[in-house]
């Protein structure tokens, strides 16, 4: 049977990176290419004490739930955003199945096909594949390291009159970049200007190494709260599994979201957002987040101390001063995707930086996850990567060579 699928699904594309890792599942690969925290250091116990607390609370708890989301769980965010100086209504706080579903129903209810969407240059995968999906025309924005430069912005913005501007303004992935204030305000100031939205995508905020810096989210900078959505998330700071993020923005894009996501699912799951209320409540998440950061800071050092020991000129990276990514740029002669296949032969993998790209991939770059592998497993993996990267050096491979 020809299934008669709708032309929508011509433009979905399966995730490389998804693909990728069951590939890399196999055998003794130690892999730095899943975005994923790391096991040992999710609250089980308090979690699973949580779920108790839920069931001991009556059947209730078991009921169909608001489309928005389990009030104090609510309540609780908007207090807790403050402290990013993030004013937010619960009312204006939508509970999603992560910030990927976040991503998707403001894209739902803001694309039609055709309609513009600026990025950054790459950008997070999966939010290239919803935007694919809703047959959006993704347009990068060129940058640096201290984010878009104004300049291309503004002239897309006046030109292309966008719906929207898609950012990741503090620890990307992939890059692991974070904006300067200067820039953010600048965007900011060009979002008024042309009347177009910002969507702030913040799951990495929270693991900022060392605290001797402030990088405001856009959202506390959008003082009317008129032109910015900030979505955040619970997956890289309690667990992944509970799927649980917000979004909130102005009061009528929330509503239309709300209505969009009655459509997808009614509701996100009631039992975990009430779970995570109860964890949020007992347990010192604060105190979990400071140990985040220690460690992982710790592991993107080890892994940055290996890079700087690799005898090459044509390898270089920005330290990331927080989230989960290592972004490394090789000789331009590199093609990363082809040099995986001789990393994985010698037991190591990443993820090569092609897929990131709109348009044009810049094929010599590639992504390290710093946080899913112990410290003892970085060393060990690195020595291996170090092998590859000094081969090609050596001129002993040759595939890599396009
Ligand atoms: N945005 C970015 C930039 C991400 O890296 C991720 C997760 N890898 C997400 C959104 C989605 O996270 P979740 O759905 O688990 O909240």
């Amino acid at each position: 049977m020809r299934y008669p699928f709708a032309d929508r699904v011509k433009m979905f594309k399966s995730s490389a990176v998804r693909e990728l890792l069951s590939i890399i599942q196999q055998g003794d690969v130690i892999s730095f290419a899943g975005g994923l925290p790391f096991e040992d250091y999710f609250p089980i116990g308090e979690v699973e004490k949580a779920y108790q607390k839920v069931f001991a609370s009556g059947k209730s708890s078991l009921q169909y739930g608001l489309t928005e989301g389990y009030l104090p769980l609510r309540s609780w965010l908007s207090d807790s955003m403050k402290t990013k100086g993030i004013e937010s209504k619960a009312d204006n706080i939508l509970l999603t199945t992560g910030s990927q579903q976040a991503i998707d129903l403001f894209t739902r209810v803001m694309i039609s096909p055709g309609d513009v969407i600026l990025t950054e240059n790459p950008t997070y995968l999966a939010a290239i594949q919803v935007f694919q999906s809703f047959e959006a025309q993704i347009v990068p924005v060129d940058g640096d390291k201290d984010g878009m430069d104004p300049e291309d912005l503004e002239q897309k913005m006046k030109k292309l009159r966008p719906k929207f501007v898609y950012v990741v303004p503090t620890f990307s992935n992939p890059e692991g970049k974070v904006w300067s204030n200067e820039r953010r305000e600048h965007l900011l100031k060009l979002a008024y200007k042309y009347n177009v939205l910002i969507f702030e995508d913040d799951p990495y905020g929270e693991i900022q190494f060392k605290q001797d810096q402030t990088y405001t989210p856009l959202a506390a900078m959008d003082e009317g709260r008129t032109h910015v959505m900030y979505t955040s998330t619970f997956s890289k700071t309690v667990v992944p599994a509970l799927r649980t993020g917000w979004v909130t923005g102005p009061y009528q894009v929330i509503r239309m979201m709300a209505q969009a996501k009655q459509c997808a699912d009614l509701h996100s799951s009631s039992l975990d957002q009430q779970a995570l209320y109860y964890l949020v409540e007992d347990f010192d998440l604060k105190g979990h987040i400071e140990m985040l950061r220690v460690e992982y800071y710790q592991r993107m050092t080890i892994m940055q101390d290996y890079l700087k020991s690799i005898p090459t000129s044509s390898i270089s990276w920005v330290e990331p001063q927080g989230g989960m990514f290592l972004w490394v740029t090789l000789d331009e002669q590199v093609d990363t995707t082809q040099l995986l296949m001789e990393a994985v032969k010698n037991g190591v993998a990443f993820v090569p930086g092609a897929p990131f790209y709109v348009g044009n991939p810049q094929l010599n770059t590639l992504r390290l996850n710093f946080t899913h592998s112990t410290p003892e497993k970085i060393k060990l993996g690195m020595d291996r990567l170090a092998l590859v990267l000094s081969k090609l050096q050596s001129g002993t491979e040759s595939p890599i060579i396009v």
